[in-house]
Parts: C-alpha cells; structure tokens; sequence
C-alpha cells in the first residue's frame, strides 16, 4: 500500500510521538483533490511518489483522513483534478453530488475555454459548490510559465465569484511564482477589483523555499480577502515567516492529499526546491539507493507547521484556528452571503 498513513507502525509511531499533541480535536482540510474513474483520459493517470491511479472517490478520502488522523473529527474543502484532456465537467459533477457542506464542501474546475457565465453560475446557485479552482494549465499555453492570473481567472468567471461571495483556490502561475511582479501586481488587481470575491493563494503562493517568500508578503498582507494554504509546504522557515508576518485568521491547513499521502519530502537546496521521494516522479529526484525510509509529504508538513509554531510561540488560538476555526469561519460565510443572495433574487421574482 503506497499510502502513508498510520496503517504504517512507522507513521503511527511519528503521529503518536510528534503530532497528536499538537494537532486539535477537529481538522479541517481545505485542499484535496477528489476525482472519479473515466475523468481522467486513460493515458494519463495520476502520477506522484505512489502508484499511478486512476479514481480517488470520497470513501478513499474519508478512509485515508480517519488513518492520517487519528481520533480527530475530521473535515475537507474537495475539488477535481486539473487536466486539459479530462472530462473536467464528470469530475464537477461528481463533486457536486458528494459534498455535503459538513463534511465535504466543493469547489468546481474552471476551465475558461469550456465554461461560461452561465455554467459557473448554475453550479453556484444551488448553493452545492461554493466556488472556483481555475489552474495554470487550462490556458493551454505552450509555455506555462508566460501563463497571467486573468488567463486562468477572466473577467466573466470573477464577476460571477465577486456576486456570489465564491471562493477561489488559486495556484498561482510563473515559474518565480510568488515573488513575481507581474502575480504580484495582478494578486492585489484581483482581489481588490473582486472584493466580495475570497481569494485563496494555494501553498503559501508556491513558495516552497524561504527566499520565495521573504518580502513577498508584504504588498498581499492587507488584501482582506486573500487567504493562504499551507498544501505541500514541507519548509518550517517558510512557514515560520508566513506566520510571522500574516493575519493569523487568514492561514488555512490544506493538504493536497492525495498527493501529499505519498512518501517523500520538499527540500530546499540553494534557494531551490525539488520533491525527494523513494521513486522516480517527474517532479522530484529520487532515492536509488533506498537510503531514506520516508514518512508522507502530509506528516512532514504537520512537523514543519509544529515547529514553526513552537519556534514563534504560538498558542492553542492560533492552532486551533489553522487547523479549523479559521476556514470554518470562510464556509460559513461564503454560504452566508450565498444564502442571503438566493433570498433575495427570490424576492425579486
Ligand atoms: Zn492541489
């Protein structure tokens, strides 16, 4: 079983040993990926440090967070999987019918060349799914990092958000990602032109090492309606500096399962990152010699954030409100103000 999770001793040994002590009784997970058999095209499963697969179904979800965290209530923000030549509108559609704005909540794929106002509004109405993950590839540009925010996020699709109070989870283009002028110039564009609009900037704006994220806070920190992810980051000092600096009301756990239930680790060398994982993966380098016995990206994350935490002497409050409180608080009131706007166009029939 390639999935890390406390089915393992050895990850049982690190969460009863590192994490449960840290982590609060309910955890919210604001960035899975949720995505059923026949949407992705049959040459191109899913590929990270596991298998390839081809389905991850809401049971597999529900299983792996109840193993990866133990004794926890448990609860996640899903979205589908970004893939231009995948059914995108199956995967939406499944989401749609497996959330339940309790356990799960859903956003929908946005793909500009195939959807429209209308759709993305019908999808929002309902009240089922409460917003966007646009994504860099759906420009469908030769070369993915000239891709720019408006490409992924037109005007139309921001309208449709800024109405509705819909969330938006960004994973910023570019290869300088967050320290890019241009996404740093059209971050602030965006989420001061959408202001009802909530803007996630998924892993921390990509920044996966420290100098990617030192003095690139600064013009976003004020941005009220940007929030941050932690997905993927696996590099304390990164964190340490987002925590530092950042509204602490606005920082949400995300995972990125599945991916980040494969063994591996982010590492930063030189002022670059690269995956480390036992076997060979497009983004990483991997261990030929099977010197390393890994745990998941997921725990190695938890440690980062836990010594981050401990480092700035964060308390319970902040915790708390990383792990749940906080992205709680954004469901409820992007369903809030989904609700009050269903009221009134109700009225105005
Ligand atoms: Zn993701």
């Amino acid at each position: 079983m390639w999935r890390e999770t406390t089915k393992h001793d050895r990850n049982k040994k690190i969460f009863y040993e590192e994490l449960d002590g840290f982590l609060p009784e309910k955890i919210l997970d604001f960035h899975v990926h949720v995505f059923n058999e026949g949407v992705l095209p049959k040459d191109q499963p899913f590929h990270s440090g596991g298998p390839a697969i081809t389905s991850y179904p809401f049971e597999e979800l529900a299983r792996d967070l109840d193993e990866c965290f133990p004794g926890r209530e448990n609860s996640a923000v899903c979205f589908g999987l970004p893939v231009v030549e995948g059914d995108h509108r199956r995967n939406n559609e499944y989401i749609a019918e497996g959330v339940d704005n309790k356990k799960f909540f859903g956003l929908r794929l946005l793909d500009p060349l195939r959807d429209d106002a209308e759709s993305v509004r019908r999808d929002l109405e309902g009240g089922r799914l409460l917003g966007f993950k646009p994504y860099p590839v759906y420009p469908r540009k030769a070369d993915e990092n000239t891709v720019e925010i408006p490409e992924m996020l037109p005007d139309w699709a921001m309208d449709v958000a800024n109405e509705f109070g819909a969330l938006i989870m960004l994973h910023i283009p570019r290869a300088a990602r967050l320290a890019d002028p241009v996404n740093q110039r059209q971050l602030v564009d965006l989420c001061s032109s959408y202001p009802r609009a909530r803007i996630v900037l998924a892993h921390i704006g990509r920044a996966y090492f420290y100098k990617n994220v030192v003095g690139n806070l600064d013009a976003l920190r004020d941005l009220p309606n940007l929030y941050y992810d932690l997905a993927m980051v696996n590099n304390w000092e990164v964190m340490e500096y987002a925590f530092g600096k950042l509204d602490p009301r606005r920082i949400l756990f995300g995972s990125d399962i599945p991916l980040a239930l494969a063994p591996g680790k982010s590492v930063e060398i030189n002022d670059q990152y690269t995956y480390v994982t036992p076997k060979p993966w497009k983004l990483s380098i991997s261990d030929d010699h099977g010197k390393i016995r890994f745990t998941s990206f997921l725990y190695e994350e938890l440690r980062a954030a836990r010594k981050a935490v401990e480092r700035l002497g964060l308390g319970r409050e902040f915790v708390d409100g990383l792990f749940h409180g906080n992205g709680m608080r954004l469901l409820n009131d992007v369903q809030d103000d989904m609700k009050s706007l269903t009221a009134a166009s109700a009225l105005a029939k």
